[in-house]
């Protein structure tokens, strides 16, 4: 018997709710991947990438692998053996940044800020200042384990100020906040396809200034991932010459990736990032309204992500998600690490960020809270 999958309404942290035209992309015949006409789509995929991360970077690519393959493409082609990274870390996925610098064989220093709280600039001065010898800075924007925004533009220019490359985690951002890679002088991004972009997961988009493709070019080591690595990526990439085969791109889901990423150059950047803000703001009247309170304070809040506290009278949290998958068909997320069972987090990326999966949201939580 074939799959039939539910029919869910997607507001946890990632996949989001992909809409039928991106499904009926996905659909379409497939070609070979080095047939002229899939060489025209891959131009086309660069060139609506640098729409959506605003940036003229000519290292501008979809990797064939999701959101932590472009974590540590960028860890493993940046970072040699003997190097400090300093690594701003204030949730899950910075601890991961750290542990790529480790297996890199580089030396993480550690910004520590607590969990459902922004990237403290003091505090990355301060380390920029103790460690001249560090190379580049890593840090998230969107920080999905618990829904905070950390301010890329400053944190950035602080790491400039002291010469150091910058790697930003953009998974959850893209789409959905502000993003100006080329502006902030951000020189090596990731992002995946199923947070705001509302594509299937499997995709992740990478971008890489000048600066960091020219510290790629003159490493002293190998990079030691064959299938990461960028100086062989970018020869089956290229929009000069015949491309060489390195791997078969996932066709299909490029066919996915291109619709989403027209849909977002039609509804416009801005009106995307408004969108999310809007959607952001109607949920938390909505949780108020039913007495729900988010963990993280008003200023620092990501518009896509919303931890909220579970109230103290609930003492099975996970059955309560239970309840609201089997009976309203809809899934909201578990807390993370050191927040499991302590926040739900709802997630308002892309096509899930609609007015109607609002309201369904706070009615199926007054129905199950009540
Ligand atoms: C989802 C996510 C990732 C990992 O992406 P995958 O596609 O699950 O590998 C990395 N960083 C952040 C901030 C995320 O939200």
């Amino acid at each position: 018997m074939s799959f039939q999958p539910p029919q869910r309404v997607l507001m946890g942290p990632g996949p989001a709710d992909v809409p039928n035209r991106i499904l009926h992309a996905l659909a379409k015949p497939t070609i070979g991947h080095l047939d002229p006409a899939f060489g025209v789509l891959m131009e086309e995929i660069k060139q609506l990438l640098r729409y959506g991360f605003q940036t003229k970077n000519d290292l501008t690519i979809p990797l064939s692998a999701p959101g932590s393959a472009g974590m540590e493409c960028c860890f493993v082609n940046l970072v040699e053996p003997g190097d400090t990274v300093i690594v701003c870390q204030n949730g899950a996925f910075g601890a991961r940044m750290r542990e790529n610098v480790e297996r890199c064989g580089a030396t993480p220093v550690m910004v520590m800020d607590d969990w459902g709280a922004a990237i403290n600039p003091q505090k990355l001065e301060d380390a920029l200042k103790s460690h001249p010898e560090a190379k580049a800075v890593a840090l998230v924007q969107a920080e999905t384990s618990t829904g905070v925004l950390s301010d890329v533009e400053t944190l950035c220019a602080l790491a400039h100020a002291h010469d150091c490359l910058t790697i930003v985690d953009a998974v959850t951002s893209l789409g959905g906040s502000e993003l100006r890679v080329d502006d902030w002088k951000i020189d090596a991004v990731y992002s995946g396809t199923q947070k705001c972009l509302s594509c299937p997961p499997g995709l992740s988009p990478v971008s890489f200034s000048p600066r960091a493709v020219d510290v790629i070019s003159r490493r002293k080591t190998k990079v030691q991932s064959w299938f990461l690595d960028l100086n062989l990526v970018m020869d089956y990439w290229t929009s000069d010459g015949p491309r060489t085969y390195h791997h078969t791109a996932p066709i299909n889901a490029l066919y996915g990736l291109h619709e989403a990423l027209l849909i977002l150059q039609e509804e416009g950047l801005e009106n995307a990032w408004q969108r999310h803000q809007t959607g952001h703001e109607k949920l938390c009247q909505g949780l108020n309204d039913i007495g729900l309170e988010l963990l993280v304070k008003p200023e620092d809040r990501l518009p896509q992500l919303n931890s909220v506290l579970v109230p103290s009278h609930i003492t099975d949290e996970a059955a309560l998600r239970r309840r609201l998958l089997d009976q309203f068909n809809l899934e909201i997320g578990a807390g993370l690490g050191e927040l499991a069972g302590k926040v739900w987090r709802i997630g308002l990326m892309g096509h899930s960020c609609r007015n109607e999966n609002i309201q369904t949201c706070i009615q199926a939580l007054k129905t199950v809270l009540n």
